[in-house]
């Protein structure tokens, strides 16, 4: 096979690949082993992301996009008229040595459009990773996407040599699901996520008695979602990422804004922007799902089905709960303190642990990383430099917007810096 012809395959391949951002690389603890290629466990596994939030630090492609199924919103679909190329698995594997060594890559983001059947094309993405690990002793970051309907057995072995496995959900709703991709079915991307969750607790507790146990999938599962493309509204996309969360033990769901690709008339229109902002939303709110103690219907429920765009889930919330508020920061508990707009974690527990020592005032607070143009208004300590109560919501939403302008526009440009 020519050089050219590779390359072409690589151009083909990538861009059709650049739609899933599915692919953060954190959480594997892969060691090098037997002086082999690369270190997953090293943090130099790291996420970049380009100037509209998708990850590039991994060399993604697409096994093929050839496919047998019809999605609209995907570029891959069968019915769309587009350049075609198929990778062969040896192919994969020397791009992903020789892009390691040159230190283009540092891991492998592998995904497919289905040929054939599922376990066909499941089949072809193991054997890649399966080789890579096997004859190449690379120890590089892998994640492989799973085929929707891909068997038991194709699953379990994908997991013993990838780092992370994903299935992708894209629809957030069964009702949307048949709209767009008729030939798919919810039942399909459940069974291979079930299957995951069961091997990682199995080889997980296999480990713990016996050593020699091989890691399976050790930076778990995740998946994505795309916004926009269905109709449905931020409560039932945030409703549906819960239950997987919970039920799966997903390590990550990504919310992908439809991007308009084809004249549909189920679909958005070319030329629609894609919805960036309410994209960083949905992040910003699985954060607070996933790491600041909110309960989902605290922020979207059958009276607040969509988050507000021109503030972020927490202020939101804060300014409907004004009855929770002000917070006494040398009293609260955790999960009070973490509910303060302006408060990251990082400033809770930093907070936790000084007040051991001392009254915290504004400077402390100011030392400390609390944003005090959003957290003023929310919370009381020992001085009262900042005092002022009796503003209403939406005086208090005004204030913080005017001072914050510059900063709000910055969040269009970076989903990942969700708090500040
Ligand atoms: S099955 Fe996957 S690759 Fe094929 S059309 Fe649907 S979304 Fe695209």
């Amino acid at each position: 096979m020519s050089f050219e012809r590779v390359q072409e395959k690589l151009n083909i391949l990538a861009d059709a690949a650049k739609y899933d951002v599915s692919c953060s690389s954190s959480g594997s603890n892969r060691t090098n082993t037997n002086k082999g290629l690369g270190n997953a466990s090293n943090s130099g596994i790291c996420h970049t992301y380009t100037e509209d939030g998708r990850c590039v630090s991994l060399l993604k492609i697409l096994l093929t996009n050839h496919c047998i199924f019809d999605c609209a919103y995907c570029v891959t679909r069968k019915s769309n008229d587009i350049k075609r190329a198929a990778f062969q698995v040896q192919e994969v594997v020397d791009l992903t040595i020789n892009f390691y060594r040159r230190n283009y890559i540092e891991g492998l983001f592998l995904s497919s459009g289905i040929f054939k059947s599922a376990d066909y094309t499941m089949e072809r993405l193991v054997s890649v990773a399966k080789k890579l690990r096997l004859e190449e002793n690379f120890n590089g970051y892998i994640h492989l996407k799973s085929i929707p309907g891909a068997s038991d057995e194709l699953m379990r072995e994908a997991g013993l040599y990838a780092d992370r496995l994903s299935v992708n959900i894209e629809i957030p709703t069964e009702q949307g699901l048949k709209l767009l991709a008729p030939d798919k079915n919810r039942a399909d991307f459940i069974k291979p996520m079930e299957k995951v969750k069961n091997e990682i607790i199995q080889y997980k507790s296999e480990k713990k008695l016996i050593k020699s146990t091989p890691k399976y999938a050790p930076a778990g599962q995740s998946t994505q979602m795309i916004v926009g493309a269905s109709g449905e509204n931020d409560m039932q996309i945030m409703y549906t990422s819960n239950y997987f969360y919970k039920n799966f033990n997903l390590k990550r769901v990504y919310y992908s804004g439809y991007v308009p690709i084809s004249y549909d008339t189920r679909l958005p229109q070319i030329g629609t922007p894609v919805p960036m902002l309410r994209e960083n939303r949905l992040y910003q709110t699985d954060w607070l799902l996933r790491f600041y103690g909110f309960n989902i219907e605290e922020i979207l429920n059958e009276q607040h089905q969509h988050l507000d765009l021109d503030i972020d889930p927490k202020l939101g919330w804060a300014l409907r709960n004004l009855h929770e508020f002000p917070v006494d920061v040398n009293k609260a508990d955790k999960r009070m303190l973490a509910r303060i707009p302006g408060l990251g974690m990082k400033s809770v527990f930093k907070i936790l642990h000084a007040r051991r020592y001392r009254q915290l005032n504004w400077d402390h607070l100011k030392a400390i990383g609390v944003s005090l143009n959003r957290a003023q208004y929310f919370l009381i300590c020992a001085s009262n430099k900042f005092e002022t109560r009796d503003l209403t919501a939406e005086k208090i939403k005004g204030l913080i917007l005017q001072n914050t302008k510059s900063k709000y526009t910055s969040m269009l440009s970076n989903q990942l810096n969700l708090f500040g």
